[in-house]
């Protein structure tokens, strides 16, 4: 089936401001809390919110195998289990009903008022219910650069490193949408120096600039998903920012690997866009430097060409560009991932989130967290207010945005904003 939804000549009735994320090429899913106080299914198209349920309600997905509630959900997981050639049918009706020549529903005052929201009417929520998030540790920049730092120059990265798509199995409790602020996290440490650790709240706070996909029901138990197949489980993306307190991280990950330093808070731009979206946008991914073993091996371009930006506003301050960087800089791709994860028969279901590590580039503006852009805190990081940063402190927001381009045709993410709160203090009695 032809994806009609990407063509790049359609014009949509819609107002969309110039260099806008959401053309009418784009069609994201997200889960929003109406002014109305209803939770529905939607898209976007610039700065309007489609309520889909209204639209289900009053017939435009006629012909189209859904449930009549499908929308009316405080989740996407039942629509994304409906697999893909229903995601497909979705987006190719809903740029059908907003496009130019279209007039049901241009000419409809009566449902465009039930269907149109302003984006100040809404309130984006998590799109998915996260039954499992994986994190993996796929830049071999990335990889490189904590090796070098933390282990040994000459052998940053381990010997498995270019043979596994290295990952850890995270919480999916402390995943959070755009602008839910967060606390410092607390835990212990142990100085360099030091012979016992102590408690308190993280000095070493930091970003890590990241995208995950988030998968359909792919396979049963025992079932390895080939990766030639691993595409087709794929929703789409959003923006993720792994945070991380650095210094509890150096104590407790011997032997078993990241624990608290990760799971206190993970943010994601609230807007899916699908991998069907994004096929313009595909791109060759770095030459494996080892021979891969036949499940790793693939053909054709599995990467895509995403600028990334990790942007700090300190309180009542100016944004500052942090990062600049290209989610094709992965070493490891998204169906690599995939089949790894499952080669042992390891079920993945709808709503599962996969991280793709940080995302660190080749030149040191490209960097993907704090520690590797300060480097471990010997070259702060100066801002426009003359302030320096080695870490992120209270009260900064981190806003990180993603968009692909081509001439002028733009596919962006939006953003994920995230303010860290001082160390949470609970409430006198
Ligand atoms: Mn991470």
């Amino acid at each position: 089936m032809s994806i009609t939804a990407n063509d790049p000549n359609r014009k949509t009735w819609l107002e969309v401001p110039a260099n806008s994320d959401f053309p009418i090429q784009n069609i994201p899913f997200g889960v929003f809390l109406t002014r109305d106080d209803v939770i529905t299914i939607g898209t976007r198209i610039g700065d309007t919110a489609i309520d889909l349920g209204a639209l289900h309600q009053l017939g435009y997905f006629e012909g189209i195998p859904l449930t009549d509630d499908i929308f009316l959900q405080d989740t996407l997981n039942d629509f994304i289990s409906d697999g893909k050639k229903t995601w497909r049918l979705v987006r190719n009706r809903i740029a059908d009903i907003f496009d130019a020549n279209n007039a049901s529903l241009r000419d409809n005052e009566e449902h465009r008022k039930v269907v149109l929201f302003t984006l100040d009417e809404i309130e984006m929520q998590m799109p998915v219910q996260v039954g499992d998030y994986t994190d993996f540790y796929s830049s071999k920049e990335h990889a490189t650069n904590v090796g070098t730092m933390f282990r040994d120059p000459d052998n940053a990265l381990l010997p498995n490193w270019l043979h596994i798509p290295v990952g850890y199995h995270g919480r999916s409790s402390s995943i959070i949408p755009s602008g839910i602020p967060i606390h410092r996290p607390q835990g212990q440490t142990k100085a360099k120096d030091a012979t016992e650790p102590t408690f308190g709240p993280s000095q070493r706070v930091d970003f890590e600039l990241e995208m995950a996909f988030i998968t359909t029901d792919a396979n049963h138990l025992g079932e390895p998903i080939p990766i030639e197949e691993a595409e087709d489980y794929i929703f789409g993306l959003v923006l993720f920012n792994d945070w991380s307190a650095r210094d509890i991280q150096t104590w407790e990950y011997v032997p078993l690997g990241p624990f608290l330093a990760k799971n206190f808070a993970s943010s994601i731009s609230p807007w899916i866009v699908t991998l069907d979206a994004l096929e313009p946008f595909r791109t060759e991914s770095p030459k494996p430097e080892k021979k891969l073993l036949p499940y790793l091996q693939y053909e054709g371009k599995k990467s895509f060409d995403i600028n990334l930006e990790v942007f700090l506003k300190p309180e009542n301050g100016e944004e500052n560009k942090l990062v600049q960087s290209n989610f094709k800089y992965m070493y490891w791709n998204m169906s690599q991932q995939l089949a790894h994860h499952t080669v042992n028969g390891c079920p993945v279901i709808s709503g599962d989130m996969m991280g793709s590590g940080t995302i660190s580039g080749p030149t040191p503006d490209s960097y993907g967290s704090m520690l590797e852009l300060a480097w471990k805190g010997e070259k702060p990081i100066k801002l426009k207010d003359g302030s320096e940063r080695k870490f992120i402190e209270d009260n900064d927001t981190v806003i990180m945005r993603g968009y692909c381009e081509k001439g002028d045709y733009r596919i962006g993410f939006g953003e994920v904003s995230t303010k860290l709160l001082p160390v949470f203090e609970p409430k006198k009695k």
